[in-house]
Formats: structure tokens, C-alpha cells, sequence
């Protein structure tokens, strides 16, 4: 199955495949899962599906995730949720970013949790719920450290007693996000935790229902095993990365997250120049030597960015060789004058991914680029046509 970005899908045609391809391994999705499965204990597991699942396609991720016993399902917008639900999905579905106005007609059509980052939208989700004559559920998220978002420690039974007054409305849960569970050695982690729990159970305390707490993010869960509470909200260890970025052991048994997208692409020229050839655009790489070029139909068009000009490596026949010159829009250029075999046109280089014995990581891509692995992933796999493996 293929599901191309909006961008690229041409109405009408068939498609005969890009040059460029996102692959996405279902089972290293299914292995990453059982990984967080087994570091989440009794947790529940709500996959973060937000961003189509961080580039790996929302819908496919959460077929193979539903199968491995996905409690919810963590999406930013309304929409996503919307999408999800189109598609059959029965779980909980919620809403993170928060919610407006215009958005309350999709929760309450497609039945979904809305996270409330603040008291002002309660009346009006109070008045719709009311109208479709629904009981609707809430999670507050509460800021106990990130600064970002949220309700601040001390105005969460402000909002928590609106909820309660107001009808049509109920609390069913409460959360709060860590800005730093990827730093195994930040006390922070810990105090936020120390905060929220403070805060929940205040709040717990004077509620009649049972909420489900919930702050763990892929860090928290690998890295501070007491945060993980009723439920654990994974996203980029179920994509096969790690929070912090190197790889390193996280389960006894020396079990690791395998990454599941590579990022491959066909060689479309091969071509020699002489010593003195200035490269592209900019012309800022110019040939020491007589040198032989792969050029590669991939460029910043396909989230292989600029930035990566002079820095990235690229894996052909199971070897690492440098880009050289600047990325543009559609063609990038390898120099492949040490290449000890012969490489011709139609050869596949991979971008991000493993071939022979080589690897190149989404985190090494990022150091590259100077930013993380998520956004790697984001931009490889939303930006081409994915293809889906075994
Ligand atoms: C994206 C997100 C997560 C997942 O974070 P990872 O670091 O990818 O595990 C968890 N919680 C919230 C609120 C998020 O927005």
C-alpha cells in the first residue's frame, strides 16, 4: 500500500512511484510497542499518533498499534481524531493542543476527549454538550513545568469546580507534560512529577470518579519508571528513536527500538568532472580532484534540506559517501570517486536508514541538520510517498 502527502497526490493519474521512497516497517512498529509494552508495566499505552504518527502514516501506525493492545490514541487537533474515527477506531481519541470555539461540533460528532488548557471554553462546551444532550469527559492538562500550555498549579480546582458545576461536563482525567525526560541525569523530571502528583491528588481527592493521571512521555517511561501512572503516552520510541537522541540499552534484556522508516532514493546520473569543478549552486564545494559524481534526484522539496549541503553522508552498495555542493530543490550531489565497486544509474542510495552493514540514524541526520530526530521524521515522512513492509 502507498499513501502519498496531499502535495504529491495527482488526481487521476497512477502513480508509478516516485524515485524517492518512505518505507515503514510494520514490524518494527509491532517490536517497538511490545518494548514500551513491557517497560509500561500496568500502564495503559496511549500511542502518539499526532503529525501522521510523527511522518509513519497516523492511520497504518494505528491499525498495527490497536492490534498490540493501544489503550487511546494522542492526536493535536480535532481533525486527526475525526480521521481516525472515519477509519473505525472505537478508542479513546485525545485532543492535546486544546480546544476552539468552531472545533466542539467535530469532539462532540466524533466523540472525542478534549485536554482543556484553560477555564474559557468550558461554557461552551458545557452549552454544545448540553444540545447533543451527551455527558462529555474531560482531561485538564495542567502546566507544572513545561511553560507552555496549561492550567497553572494554582488554578486547577478553580477550573476543576467549573467542571463540576457546569452541566453536560465531567473531569476524567488529568495530565501534564515533562520538558526534559530525555535528560536522564535533570532533577527536573522528578519535580515536575512531585508537582503534578501534589496537584492530581488534591484534585483526586474531591472527586467522585476515578481519573486516569497521565505525564509520561517516551522519556518518562524509559527513564523515570515511577511516572508512569494509569497510562504512558509514547510517540518517538514506538517510531524506533530514542528521546535523547544516542542509542543506548533501555531494557534489561538488551532488547532495543528498531527504527521503523527508511528513507532510499535511485541514483539518476553518474558523471565525472575535472579538478577545479566549482558544485552547484553557490558553488561551494569545488573538486580537489578529478571526482565522480552520483547525482540524486532528493532534494530540500523532499525534506532532504538545504542545510544538509557539504554535511550529510548517503549509503551506496553498503558504504558511506559525502554530499557535496548545496541541496536543491530536486538534486543532490554524492561524491563517490573512493567507491570501491562500480556504481551506475538506477543504483539505490539510502538517505536514512541501514544497508549492508552501514546505518545512517535519524539522530545522525538531525545532528546534521542541528535539531532532533522528530523533525527528521516528520519531514522525510510526510513530505514523500510511503510504502509499507513486513
Ligand atoms: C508528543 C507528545 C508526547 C510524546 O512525546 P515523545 O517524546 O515523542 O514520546 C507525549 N505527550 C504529549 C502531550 C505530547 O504532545
Amino acid at each position: 500500500m502507498v499513501t502519498v502527502g496531499e502535495k504529491k497526490r495527482v488526481r487521476g493519474i497512477r502513480l508509478s512511484g516516485s524515485l524517492n521512497r518512505v518505507e515503514i516497517s510494520r514490524a518494527a512498529l509491532r517490536h517497538n510497542f511490545r518494548v514500551c509494552r513491557q517497560k509500561a508495566g500496568q500502564a495503559a499505552i496511549m500511542p502518539m499518533v499526532k503529525a501522521d504518527a510523527y511522518g509513519h502514516g497516523m492511520l497504518e501506525c494505528a491499525r498495527v498499534f490497536a492490534a498490540e493492545g493501544a489503550a487511546a490514541f494522542g492526536v493535536a487537533e480535532a481533525l486527526e481524531g475525526a480521521v481516525l474515527r472515519e477509519a473505525g477506531f472505537q478508542h479513546p481519541i485525545y485532543v492535546l493542543v486544546g480546544v476552539l470555539p468552531e472545533t466542539i461540533g467535530d469532539i462532540l460528532q466524533y466523540n472525542l476527549t478534549p485536554v482543556i488548557v484553560d477555564g474559557d471554553i468550558l461554557p461552551e462546551l458545557s452549552k454544545q454538550s448540553v444540545i447533543n444532550n451527551t455527558e462529555l469527559g474531560l482531561h485538564v492538562k495542567i502546566d507544572a513545568g513545561m511553560g507552555r500550555q496549561g492550567v497553572l498549579p494554582e488554578d486547577v480546582s478553580t477550573v476543576v469546580s467549573r467542571i463540576n458545576e457546569l452541566p453536560g461536563l465531567y473531569l476524567a482525567g488529568i495530565m501534564a507534560h515533562f520538558p526534559m525526560a530525555d535528560d536522564v541525569k535533570s532533577s527536573n523530571t522528578l519535580e515536575v512529577f512531585e508537582l503534578f502528583q501534589k496537584v492530581s491528588d488534591g484534585i483526586a481527592g474531591s472527586n467522585q470518579v476515578d481519573l486516569l493521571m497521565h505525564i509520561a512521555n517516551s522519556g518518562g517511561l524509559f527513564h523515570f519508571d515511577a511516572t508512569r501512572m494509569n497510562m504512558v503516552r509514547p510517540g518517538i520510541s514506538l517510531y524506533g528513536c530514542y528521546p535523547e537522541g544516542e542509542p543506548h540499552l533501555v531494557v534489561e534484556d538488551d532488547v532495543q527500538l528498531e527504527p521503523a522508516m527508511k528513507f532510499t532514493t535511485r541514483i539518476i546520473q553518474v558523471r565525472t568532472v575535472p579538478t577545479g569543478t566549482g558544485l552547484g549552486y553557490g558553488q561551494t564545494y569545488v573538486t580537489s580532484r578529478r571526482t565522480r559524481l552520483a547525482v540524486l534526484p532528493v532534494g530540500y522539496e523532499d525534506g532532504y534540506l538545504r542545510c544538509l549541503s557539504n554535511k550529510a553522508e548517503v549509503l551506496i552498495h553498503g558504504r558511506r559517501f559525502p554530499v557535496v555542493g548545496r541541496v536543491s530543490m530536486n538534486l543532490t550531489l554524492v561524491d563517490i570517486t573512493d567507491a570501491p565497486s562500480e556504481i551506475r544509474q538506477g543504483d539505490e542510495s539510502i538517505l536514512l536508514g541501514r544497508q549492508g552493514s552501514e546505518i545512517i540514524t535519524a539522530d545522525e541526520i538531525a545532528s546534521w541538520m542541528g535539531t532532533i530526530s522528530y523533525e527528521v521524521l516528520c519531514l522525510f515522512g510526510n513530505l514523500n510517498s510511503r510504502y509499507y513492509i513486513d
